[in-house]
């Protein structure tokens, strides 16, 4: 009897010819996030549909938390593995629902049921019957036991498969989505606020690995701001494959140049199309070929569709935004969810709030806005910013 994790994924499976290419970055992922725990690494196997990991020489449950934040992975069970003969098939179903009993008042009657699946179609017993046997052995304890089919509180599910059977009572959710790295790359616009953080999580959760760029306007912004971005970056690692890139950017030199020389309404458009140039060109270099932002629709000025469209219209790189569909009471309790609210719930001076207009263009036209770039020395601003980028690789702490 050994102790194995079965990884259950969803879509990668679906990748045709992909299939191994994902499978790769997918088991490459696991890796990733299991560097650090004491130990060599466990073995990883594929099987049909599944994942399995040895547990023998390794804690459950430090494996299962840094598991459950990689995205592929839709459940994970702790699980027994036996050789394909009935005898040992129960052994491993009664030890797995002991176990399972720990968490339940010895005081009553719990209630469980036998899902068994048999993918080992030479194992003689089918899995109707073998439910049924199974059900009937566990019945046999000192603990009191009822079967409920439809209402179970413990499910004792048992594989038949060809290299073993598994028999698990106990699952966890993983994340689901696609591995980080299947998918490409991107650049996060991340800022210290509510949404950027999660749209970052929304595309790693798509397979996007990311770099973030976020910038700054030292001396209008404190050094807090600049802790409270990287903060997110570190809480966004875990999910990234263990770090993230930051690079951080200065802007106090453009915004000063776009407050002197530009009418105030367009500056938020204005700030932004620096943005997405600085970004766009960081993306160069890291080989990435999207922008993502945390932009909404609808939630400020500079997130109408003509806003939109003209910040975007600075860069020739695709523009991600993974919020758009999201009201900000689900972004909210998403950013709960994945530990970046609380930090960016911190308060700070935003670089861009410090020079808000109070009336920023919701309509901004592009004509106006190519005049007003025209009167900005935009190579030398573009060239000077990113000479002062600095970057990080933000881990967990
Ligand atoms: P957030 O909560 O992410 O700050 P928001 O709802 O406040 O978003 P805006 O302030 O309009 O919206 O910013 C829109 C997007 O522009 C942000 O989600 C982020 O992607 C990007 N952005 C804004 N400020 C910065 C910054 N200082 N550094 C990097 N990106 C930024
Ligand atoms: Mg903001």
């Amino acid at each position: 009897m050994n102790r194995v994790l079965l990884i259950k994924f969803g879509e990668i499976g679906l990748k045709g010819g992909n299939r191994r290419f994902f499978e790769r970055v997918f088991i490459q992922r696991m890796k990733d996030a299991l560097t650090g725990l004491p130990g060599e690494l466990p073995w990883i196997k594929r099987t049909r549909g599944r994942f399995v990991l040895d547990l023998e020489h390794w804690p459950a449950g430090p494996v299962i938390e840094r598991l459950g934040r990689v995205f592929g992975v839709v459940e994970l069970a702790p699980a027994l593995v036996v050789t394909a003969e009935l005898g040992a098939i129960s052994g491993a179903a009664r030890q797995v629902l002991e176990e399972a009993l720990a968490e339940y008042p010895a005081a009553r009657a719990v209630r469980f049921r036998v899902a068994s699946r048999r993918a080992d179609k030479r194992f003689p017993v089918n899995s109707m019957e073998l439910n049924r046997i199974l059900g009937a052995h566990l019945l046999q304890s000192d603990r009191e036991l009822k079967v409920d089919l439809h209402d179970p509180e413990i499910t004792v599910e048992v594989e038949v498969r060809e290299e073993g059977a598994y028999a698990y009572a106990r699952t966890y959710p993983g994340p689901g989505g696609l591995p980080v790295g299947s998918s490409g790359k991107g650049i996060l616009l991340l800022s210290g606020g509510i949404d950027s953080p999660v749209a970052g999580w929304m595309s790693l959760k798509r397979g996007l690995e990311l770099e973030a760029v976020h910038f700054q306007s030292f001396p209008f912004t404190s050094e807090r701001a600049q802790d409270k971005a990287l903060d997110l970056a570190r809480a966004l690692a875990p999910w990234a494959g263990g770090t993230m890139r930051v690079h951080l950017a200065p802007f106090t030199a453009i915004q000063r140049s776009i407050r002197e020389n530009c009418p105030g309404e367009l500056g938020v458009t204005l700030m932004r199309r620096m943005m997405f140039r600085v970004a766009e060109a960081l993306a160069g270099r890291a080989g990435a070929g999207a922008l993502v932002t945390g932009e909404n629709l609808g939630q400020v000025a500079s997130q109408t569709l003509e806003s939109l469209a003209v910040i975007a219209e600075a860069s020739d790189l695709l523009v991600l935004r993974p919020l758009v569909g999201m009201d900000k009471t689900e972004i909210i309790d998403l950013a709960r969810r994945i530990g970046t609210f609380d930090i960016s719930a911190r308060p700070y001076e935003d670089c861009c709030s410090l020079f808000v207009p109070r009336h920023p263009a919701t309509r901004p036209r592009r004509e106006a806005v190519a005049r007003a770039e025209a009167r900005l020395a935009l190579p030398a601003l573009l060239e000077q910013a990113l000479a002062g980028v600095k970057t990080v690789d933000a881990a967990p702490r």
